[in-house]
């Protein structure tokens, strides 16, 4: 038997281990910064805050080209042709819906038990964050009297290199859809050559945010043990009230929604289907990846719900980039927790800019753990909440990114299943 090196044993534990462990070692070394004498105690929490600072920045830097890659390239994948064409809208019309769903669930469920509010005051302060409501109200103010029709205005950027740089995403988002759509129409060669080149970026992206969060751990334990630090363990209770409300919203997207999907649009038994897709709803949630999840999806949906490779092959690939419902819900709960621990309402106009970023972010991040991460740091950005909040997001992120991406991949089935019905299949026909 090959035995193991101990070194590659240590390289092995999982990433989700190592962030908990980070996170206990975090907590343990922020009560002791704060046993510290002044002067040491100050230069540990900025060597701290310097560290996770870091992390955070080069989530940003991933932001352009990993959304912009991953949208193009999921939306050229659709091809064209009358036939395609007809599956295309079906299927993207699912996905608009379901995500639209899911966002509904999320915020009604984050307004109704407001983890961001504590004893009716804010949270902001006992999870350390250290801008003031007034502060944060002066950034938003602007943001808030827009109008409506502003939002609109600013999905049609006049120059997308300036969309880009200053983190316009709605408007590149846009472009990047119209530039994959347009794609669609390509022939030939030039085909070749911009599928190739876009697949090659994202390919690329993928394994750079791999990278960088090969560091979470280490972003992890500098944001919360600086946290820590400042504020004591009493920043913990709102990260449990978080990660309550997300699951439960999660739990009535999983269990209620989707389900009434299966049954009343597509005629098919709830029941059957976990049952089917079991062993990719498994790997989903081992692998925070929908991408990663891909093959087993397909597997299941022609093995064990009997549906054509055509139909699997056309809804599924896009769907593990386009569809992802479960992350548009914790996205806009996110968004929401940040700004109720500000103390700040969102105004409607406001809510409404959470709710399209939620679905166009949902549909720009790729199918990878903790992509969520970089999209919530570009709806804070869009509604002019600091994105200071999402350090402490971050140690609770990958227990909840397994159970988001089960959620993405789950919706992606009953898409299948449920397109196929409408295009004279018939899954599980033999159960
Ligand atoms: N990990 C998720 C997925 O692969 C994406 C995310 O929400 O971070 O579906």
């Amino acid at each position: 038997m090959n035995r193991t090196h101990p070194g590659n044993g240590i390289k092995k534990i999982a990433l989700h281990w190592q962030i908990l462990i980070a996170l206990l070692l975090a907590l343990l070394t922020g009560i002791i910064v704060r046993q510290l004498p002044d002067g040491a105690q100050a230069m540990t929490i900025s060597f701290l805050e310097f560290v996770g600072k870091i992390f955070l920045q080069a989530l940003r830097m991933l932001i352009v080209p990993l959304i912009v890659s991953s949208i193009i390239n999921g939306v050229s994948g659709i091809g064209s042709g009358e036939n395609v064409g007809r599956l295309g809208l079906k299927t993207l019309s699912y996905y608009v819906v379901t995500t639209l769903f899911a966002t509904v669930v999320g915020l009604t469920t984050v307004n109704l038990f407001s983890p961001g509010i504590s004893n009716g005051q804010p949270v902001g302060k006992q999870i350390g964050l250290s801008e003031s409501t007034d502060e944060v109200m002066s950034q938003i103010g602007g943001h808030d009297a827009t109008q409506l029709v502003d939002i609109f205005l600013r999905m049609v950027p006049t120059n997308i290199v300036s969309a880009a740089a200053n983190g316009e995403m709605l408007g590149l988002i846009v472009f990047s859809l119209l530039f994959g759509l347009a794609m669609t129409r390509l022939q030939g060669n030039h085909l070749e050559i911009l599928s190739g080149f876009w697949h090659a970026v994202f390919y690329v992206m993928m394994r750079l945010t791999e990278w960088i969060m090969i560091f979470a751990p280490i972003g992890v334990f500098a944001l919360v043990a600086k946290v820590v630090a400042l504020t004591g363990l009493g920043a913990l209770k709102p990260l449990f009230s978080l990660l309550f409300t997300v699951l439960f919203a999660l739990g009535i997207h999983f269990f209620v929604v989707l389900p009434i999907l299966l049954k009343w649009v597509g005629g098919i038994r709830p029941i059957d289907h976990y049952k089917g897709m079991a062993p990719a709803l498994l790997t989903a949630f081992s692998t925070s990846s929908s991408s990663a999840t891909l093959p087993i999806t397909m597997e299941c949906l022609e093995k064990r719900a009997g549906l054509s490779n055509r139909m699997t092959s056309f809804v599924i690939p896009l769907g593990a980039t386009v569809n992802m419902d479960g992350t548009a819900l914790y996205e806009s709960i996110v968004a929401m927790f940040i700004a109720q621990a500000y103390g700040i309402e969102l105004g409607i106009t406001t809510q409404f800019t959470v709710v399209l970023l939620a679905l166009l972010t949902s549909i720009g991040v790729a199918g990878i753990p903790s992509a969520s991460l970089v999209a919530i740091v570009i709806i804070l950005e869009a509604v002019g909440l600091p994105i200071e909040g999402v350090g402490l997001v971050l140690g609770i992120d990958r227990l909840l990114d397994m159970c988001r991406t089960a959620v993405n991949v789950f919706s992606d089935t009953c898409g299948a299943v449920i397109i196929g019905k409408t295009e004279a299949e018939t899954p599980y026909a033999k159960v």
